[in-house]
């Protein structure tokens, strides 16, 4: 089965290192059937579409602003990452939530940009600990999925992924005591996702949505976790950083 496997590079990396990184990654996925989406920050996407154009891989930014243009100091449109370089672009994620406040409404307003500017949207949706130790977690990420899609229409739907990444699982937020996730944990979630995408849009849309799992996918679970046929794919932050490791994984027959 075709899979989406998606590299979240975070705040790493110069523009230099990405250049050989980008080099190696477009030789290493050469014939892998997945679709491989880099994301590498805003100042690498150039290069990534010189060295990955005529590649496997695809190119996606990590944020854009709400607005299209105007008196937004530091921000970046989704019309600059297109035209740089990205088909795709990583909606919602924790960081961004949790970090820079995001909130559903604005969430909501950035997917209509990236939409209307010809991205493809990867919305990143999943609980805390805390709202997991509640017994909330399904409550939580259903009302994320239909803050963030309000006024998303049907048809759209086609250029959304959706990530479940809960927070307590992704690597740089793991403590000695964070149990690692279940395949259980992470199929019901996606049958809550899906349920969810049925309520809000009908039967068709909940079964062709894309649904990936986030949260420390490496070489010792990748396997597992995409071997998991409830899974579409994955989104990888640790692990992409290493251009060996990402590539085996996006190369992989799942
Ligand atoms: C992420 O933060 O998007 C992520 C999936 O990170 P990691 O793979 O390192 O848990």
């Amino acid at each position: 089965m075709k899979k989406i496997i998606i590299g979240n590079f975070k705040m790493n990396s110069t523009v230099s290192e990405f250049k050989s990184y980008a080099m190696s990654l477009a030789t290493k996925t050469k014939g892998t059937k997945n679709t491989v989406v880099v994301c590498p920050p805003y100042t690498h996407l150039t290069t990534a579409k010189e060295f990955l154009s005529g590649s496997k891989v695809f190119v996606g930014a990590q944020n854009i602003a709400d607005a299209e243009s105007g008196a937004y100091t530091g921000e970046i449109s989704a019309k600059m990452v297109k035209d740089a370089g990205a088909n795709y672009v990583i909606i919602g994620h924790s960081d961004r939530r949790n970090k820079f406040k995001e909130t559903d409404k604005l969430i909501n307003r950035k997917i209509k940009t990236a939409l209307a500017n010809g991205l493809k949207v990867v919305l990143c949706v999943g609980e805390s600990l805390q709202t997991r130790m509640e017994k909330q977690e399904a409550a939580f990420v259903r009302k994320q999925i239909d803050d963030d899609l309000k006024g998303i229409y049907e048809n759209e739907l086609e250029s959304v992924v959706i990530a479940y990444e809960p927070i307590w699982a992704i690597s740089t937020n793991r403590t000695e005591k964070t149990k690692a996730i279940t395949a259980r944990d992470i199929n019901k979630m996606i049958e809550i996702i899906r349920k969810e995408i049925e309520a809000q849009y009908s039967q068709k849309a909940s079964k062709n949505i894309t649904i990936l799992y986030g949260g420390s996918v490496n070489l010792n679970n990748y396997k597992k976790i995409l071997g998991n046929e409830n899974v579409d794919g994955a989104i990888i932050g640790g692990a992409c950083l290493d251009v060996d490791n990402f590539a085996m994984i996006a190369r992989e027959t799942y």
